[in-house]
Parts: structure tokens; C-alpha cells; sequence
């Protein structure tokens, strides 16, 4: 990370790394939490709420990933600092009014699909600028800004390509009045170009905890 700052002119301290541990058993993320980070992210819910539990004498930060159903939204609102999956209204108005007032806002990005991927999630580019607008008026959140999956791509002009598509239309809504500071971009393959590309939330799972191992039953 830091080198990949460094080339593109830009200081490591910008760049928040968020570790991955979906797949991960708890004491895995104790470990990592040792040795210095305090950010992870999961993607399921069920497995996340266990982890959270078994490390509550921890000061974890924890980010919520993974797609979300209607009916995962209050133990989202109650459990996470960050949510980063959101693509409709009704899903960013449930976690809203699920948000306990005891609770700093729920700081949240759009996931947004950059590639226009036919089965993918994430609301389309076109329509992101009329969702983070009635997002950005609900109360008990933050809107923070914008995250993106995009098709996978060998080359690294390929992977910019697309990393910059989700800078530019993070521009074009500070351009009209939204004030967004966070592009959630980068996976373990494709960080340094997100980096390049301006990513200030980097997501990295395998290169931190190596591959994951698919158990039935865990995803
Ligand atoms: C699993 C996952 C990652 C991390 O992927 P790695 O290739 O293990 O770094 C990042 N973002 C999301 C949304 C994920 O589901």
C-alpha cells in the first residue's frame, strides 16, 4: 500500500486498509488486531454477529460488506460502524430508522456497478446520482461516499479504467452539492491500481489471511 501511495504521489496515512476476515475464524482477527489493525470487514451477517460477540473486548472497528436483505438491516444499524453495500432506498431508510440513537451515524458508501455487470449488485452509474441525493437527506447516517466491485481484469490499465470510472462519478456528485470523501476501491489483486486511482478504503481479505476456505454451511 504504502508503495503503491508513494508512486502515485500520495501519502500511505490517506489510504485506510480494511481486512477482510469473512471465511476467518475469530482468533485470526485477534491476531491481526495484535499485531496493529483495527478495521475488518464481513460480508454475512450471522457469521459477523459471532465474531463481534467473541471479540467484544476488543475495540474493533467493523464494517459491513456483503449483500443485504430487508430483514438484515436492524442488526446491521446496531452492530456496524460502517455499511458499504448499500444500492437501494429502502435498504439505506430501514438502517436509518434502525440506527440507535446511542450510536454515532452509521457512516455509509453506495456500492455502485461500475462495470455494468448484468448479475452483479450495486445501483446502475446512471442512476447513483438520484439515490446518494435522497440518501444524503436521511437521518442517522452518514453518506460517506461510493464503493465499487469491478469486473476482474488482468491488466492493470484495464483495472484503472474502471477505478476511475467510480473517482469520476464521485466527482460528478461533489460537482452537484454532495460531499463525498471516500471511494472503497482496491481487493487484493487490484489495490495498487485503485491506490493510483485515488481509492481511500482499500478491502483486502486473502493477501492478509491467505485463501479462504469454503466450508458448507459457513457461506
Ligand atoms: C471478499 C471481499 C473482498 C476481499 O477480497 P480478497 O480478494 O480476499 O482481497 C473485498 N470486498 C468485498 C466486497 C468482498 O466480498
Amino acid at each position: 500500500m504504502a508503495a503503491a501511495a508513494v508512486s502515485a504521489g500520495r501519502t500511505a496515512g490517506e489510504i485506510k486498509l480494511l481486512a477482510v476476515s469473512k471465511n476467518f475464524p475469530a482468533m485470526a482477527l485477534r491476531e491481526a488486531y495484535q499485531a496493529g489493525q483495527c478495521c475488518f470487514a464481513e460480508s454475512y451477517l450471522q457469521e459477523a454477529l459471532g465474531k463481534i460477540a467473541e471479540l467484544h473486548d476488543l475495540s474493533v472497528e467493523w464494517h459491513f460488506i456483503g449483500p443485504i436483505q430487508g430483514n438484515k438491516t436492524r442488526a446491521i444499524a446496531e452492530n456496524f460502524a460502517w455499511v458499504h453495500s448499500v444500492d437501494r432506498l429502502k435498504i439505506a431508510e430501514r438502517l436509518a430508522v434502525q440506527r440507535p440513537q446511542h450510536l454515532p451515524p452509521l457512516q455509509m458508501c453506495l456500492q455502485v456497478n461500475i462495470s455494468e455487470e448484468a448479475s452483479k449488485s450495486g445501483v446502475s452509474p446512471g442512476e447513483t446520482g438520484d439515490l446518494a441525493q435522497a440518501v444524503a437527506r436521511l437521518p442517522n447516517l452518514t453518506l460517506r461516499g461510493l464503493m465499487a466491485i469491478p469486473a476482474p481484469a488482468d491488466a492493470e490499465d484495464e483495472q484503472r479504467a474502471a477505478f476511475a470510472r467510480l473517482r469520476g462519478l464521485q466527482d460528478q456528485l461533489n460537482s452537484q452539492g454532495l460531499q463525498l470523501d471516500t471511494l472503497s476501491m482496491g481487493m487484493s489483486y487490484d489495490f495498487p491500481a485503485a491506490i493510483a486511482e485515488g481509492a481511500t478504503i482499500v478491502r483486502v481479505g486473502s493477501a492478509i489471511f491467505g485463501n479462504r476456505i469454503y466450508q458448507q454451511g459457513i457461506i
